[in-house]
């Protein structure tokens, strides 16, 4: 099963795609997790990327293309992967188009988590309060969900039209939506 997840920035993706990765038994690969681990380990990559994510931006596609490339060119991937916070831009939409294609693969399914803006600002700002990550102030907080609205929700409608988009109602109890994403997805044994 090959999976991306969508959402905007603290729908809760993150624990989601975790949960489907193990549901699965396929590689969860978190693009957000993947710079935040360069960064503490001071790599050239962390430090090019560090940059961006403090000032709440994406990192530049050319950057973050490469990086998804070299991750689903190795062998865990076979069997399937969720992707977690790629693609974002059109141009991240086309890359990976390019990658499934020379490996012979395709999507199975685009898992879209909506949640409401207030509620998810509400949300990151109590997460800001206990995780120390540096782009969680609420300026940068507020930035990320503009940035989120004007370059990744466009995305929604291009699988859309592709037929793969399952829209999940994120709002409520981790167990719940879960649940709910089980349900709607294809071949998952309940949907
Ligand atoms: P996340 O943990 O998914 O919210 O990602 C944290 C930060 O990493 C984002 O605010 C971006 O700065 C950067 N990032 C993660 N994924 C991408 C991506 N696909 N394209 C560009 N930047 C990304």
């Amino acid at each position: 099963m090959r999976l991306l997840f969508m959402g905007p920035p603290g729908a809760g993706k993150g624990t989601q795609a975790e949960m489907l990765s193990g549901k699965l038994d396929v590689p969860q690969i978190s693009t957000g997790d993947i710079f935040r681990t360069n960064v503490s380990q001071g790599t050239e990559l962390g430090r090019t990327a560090q940059r961006y994510m403090d000032e709440g931006e994406y990192v530049p596609d050319e950057v973050t293309n490469e990086m998804v490339r070299n991750r689903l060119a190795e062998s865990d991937t076979n069997l399937g992967f969720v992707l977690d916070g790629y693609p974002r831009t059109v141009d991240q939409v086309e890359t990976l188009d390019g990658i499934l294609a020379e490996l012979g693969q395709a999507l199975d399914a685009v898992v879209s988590l909506a949640v409401d803006s207030e509620e998810l600002i509400a949300r990151l700002l109590k997460r800001a309060r206990t995780s120390g990550r540096s782009d969680d102030t609420e300026e940068v907080i507020r930035h990320r969900q503009e940035v989120y609205l004007e370059q990744t929700a466009p995305l929604l409608e291009i699988y859309a039209e592709r037929g793969v988009l399952v829209t999940v109602d994120g709002l409520g109890e981790v167990d719940d939506v879960a649940e709910r994403i089980l349900a709607a997805l294809p071949g998952t044994g309940q949907g």
